[in-house]
């Protein structure tokens, strides 16, 4: 039996295992420094990237958006909430990420969802790197197939266990770029292995589009693949882009599909147009602002050298997401105390987020941070070390 007793006993428990999770309350906009409790901080934990969040121009197309169609959209997109302000996004998607069509979501989340639970069912297989995003591998059980998690980035063991997988549908399924360690896919050779199993290939670029690759269209442009390699792209907007929602791009009959059959796209309010609008202006930022992207590299390059020096261990990360791998959980806990004593945010990330005894230091990097904050992170780690 559920009762308040035993819930307040297991919260106890996870408080003891340094595992308790809590909220801290914003006084203000998104960015580089918030406001908590009336102190300001140093944020080094938002994914807010290219600095799009509190952009004027993004703020001013948003309240445009609201002036023009209200607050709420109303209703699903197939029944009357789907306006001009999201017709239109999708097609600039489309257009941006170079696909024939693109599908708004709510949610990351809720496009994960939907993809793996329109295309799959029990009969088929879904592989998984390790430490995809929480969202892929819920996706998985939501769709009722098999559920094979390969090593992370473990080609060898993937192909082993999709050659002995009979099911008839096989589709694998990877974080672009991985969201708690910055790492990249080996997509090419995930391509490859999907080429020679007829597997499908879907991409979650939650954390690479817009912000890595030349032009910022991710880490497909990264590694030069197009859609004949990954039939399946989904990106998010509450990241690089600064707004919220996520989408699907593909050829038509893969939208199509997804309008007819993904139940978190049909079952669920559409987004409020206003919000597509705020996004319409930040891709055109996204496109035209190359600058962010060039100063953000700069960024992470000033910051690797600094913690090479320092000798703190960090992932394999060329991208904003820079983990500084402190393995105990308590003692991360710990770090990121000392750190908010100091004036900086960043978060322990502790399983099961992550592998039991990789708790870290999710350190991330915005367009909208200054060489001299970065400077001031190094020194302020040196000291709390
Ligand atoms: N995929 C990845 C790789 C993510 O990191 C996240 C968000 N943390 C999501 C999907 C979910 O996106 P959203 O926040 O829009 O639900």
């Amino acid at each position: 039996m559920i009762d308040t007793v035993k819930l307040q006993q297991s919260l106890e428990a996870r408080r003891a295992r340094h595992l308790y999770r809590s909220r801290q309350v914003l006084e203000g906009p998104q960015g580089p420094r918030v406001v908590i409790d009336g102190r300001e901080y140093l944020n080094f934990c938002s994914n807010d990237y290219l600095g799009l969040a509190n952009h004027p121009e993004v703020v001013q197309a948003f309240k445009r958006g609201v002036d023009e169609f209200g607050v709420g959209s109303g209703a699903a997109h197939l029944v009357t909430g789907h306006a001009r302000s999201h017709h239109q996004l999708e097609e600039e998607l489309a257009g941006f990420v170079g696909r024939p069509r693109a599908l708004l979501f709510s949610t990351g989340y809720m496009a994960n969802l939907g993809v793996a639970s329109a295309l799959l069912g029990r009969k088929d297989a879904i592989f998984e790197d390790r430490i995809n995003h929480a969202s892929l591998l819920d996706a998985a059980q939501l769709s009722g197939a098999r559920l094979q998690r390969y090593r992370h980035a473990g080609i060898e063991h993937l192909q082993q266990l999709v050659e002995n997988n009979p099911s008839p549908d096989k589709l694998i399924a990877t974080d672009g770029v991985f969201s708690m360690d910055g790492d990249l896919a080996p997509l090419p050779a995930l391509a490859q292995v999907a080429r020679q199993h007829g597997a499908w290939l879907m991409v979650d670029d939650a954390h690479g589009l817009g912000v890595i690759g030349a032009t910022g269209r991710g880490s497909l442009e990264q590694f030069g693949l197009g859609m004949a390699e990954v039939p399946i792209l989904v990106g998010t907007l509450g990241k690089g882009f600064g707004t919220f929602g996520a989408f699907v791009a593909g050829e038509a009959a893969l939208i199509e599909t997804l309008i007819q059959e993904a139940r978190s796209y049909i079952y669920t309010t559409a987004l409020p147009p206003a919000v597509a609008e705020a996004t319409r202006t930040s891709l055109q930022l996204v496109q035209r602002e190359s600058w962010r992207r060039e100063k953000l590299q700069a960024l992470i390059a000033q910051f690797r050298s600094g913690a090479a020096q320092l000798g703190l261990q960090l992932g394999e990360s060329s991208t904003p997401i820079q983990p500084w791998i402190v393995g105990d959980t308590e003692q991360a806990v710990q770090l990121s105390e000392k750190l908010k004593q100091q004036g900086i945010l960043i978060s322990a990330i502790r399983p099961p987020t992550v592998p039991q005894g990789t708790a870290r230091l999710r350190i991330t990097f915005s367009a909208a941070h200054e060489a001299a904050d970065v400077d001031h992170l190094l020194g302020v780690i040196a000291g709390v070390r």
